[in-house]
């Protein structure tokens, strides 16, 4: 079985990337979804393990000690985490993972993982990306300043993704999501052995 293959999403806070992944997911069974850790608390409506693990910081400092994260990054006040055992379990499965974190655990994980495909997801433009970080209504007008903040430092190093996804109509976009995928496993290095056998069938049954 071929091993899966490591897919980065990131993107403005409120670039809905988090609804791409949830859709993706629902239409295709050879996708897994990370679960991250973070020290942030759960907002309203949030439960342990669906969208993180809400861990404390003793408990997020151990998994750092024993090696259990791939990366982790600091974002507005907590931490965040990718789990290493699902991931490398899923990929050895033969199933795409797609990690949803931000750019500087993005890049850590592209160090790693040099076949890991990076994609930034955005909101067509900057007025509906204030429209959804304010629509949201799940945060208090200080986050948002804080996110709207942090937003125009969240593109920095986008240059060193490999795509750009922009999410205007959500089917649309999770449909670009799956053909990158799909085409990403056509690359000539994940092919060649195929051409390689091809080959040597053809040699050896012309000897015959
Ligand atoms: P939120 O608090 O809105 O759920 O997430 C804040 C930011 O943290 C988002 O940009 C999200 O993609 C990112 N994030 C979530 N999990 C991880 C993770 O495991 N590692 C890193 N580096 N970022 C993460």
């Amino acid at each position: 079985m071929n091993k899966g293959k490591l897919i980065v999403v990131s993107g403005f806070s409120g670039s809905g990337k988090g609804t791409v992944m949830k859709a993706i997911m629902e239409q295709h069974d050879t996708y897994a979804l990370s679960v991250s850790v973070t020290t942030r608390k759960p907002r309203p409506g949030e439960k342990d393990g669906e969208a993180y693990f809400f861990i404390t910081d003793d408990k997020f400092q151990q998994m750092i000690n024993n090696n259990e994260l791939i990366e982790y990054a600091g974002y507005v006040g907590h931490y965040y985490g990718t789990p290493r055992r699902f991931v490398e379990d899923n990929l050895a499965a033969g199933k795409d993972v797609f990690l949803e974190i931000e750019i500087q655990g993005a890049m850590k994980v592209k160090k790693q993982y040099p076949d890991a495909v990076l994609m930034f997801i955005t909101p067509p433009d900057a007025q509906e990306l204030r429209r959804r970080l304010i629509g949201r209504g799940t945060e208090t007008m200080e986050v948002i300043n804080e996110r709207l903040k942090r937003a125009v430092q969240e593109a920095e190093g986008v240059e060193e993704y490999d795509y750009i996804v922009i999410n205007d109509i959500l089917q649309e976009c999770v449909e670009t999501v799956d053909k990158i995928v799909k085409s990403e496993h056509n690359r000539t290095d994940e092919r060649i052995s195929l051409i390689q056998s091809i080959r040597s069938e053809l040699a050896d049954s012309q000897g015959k």
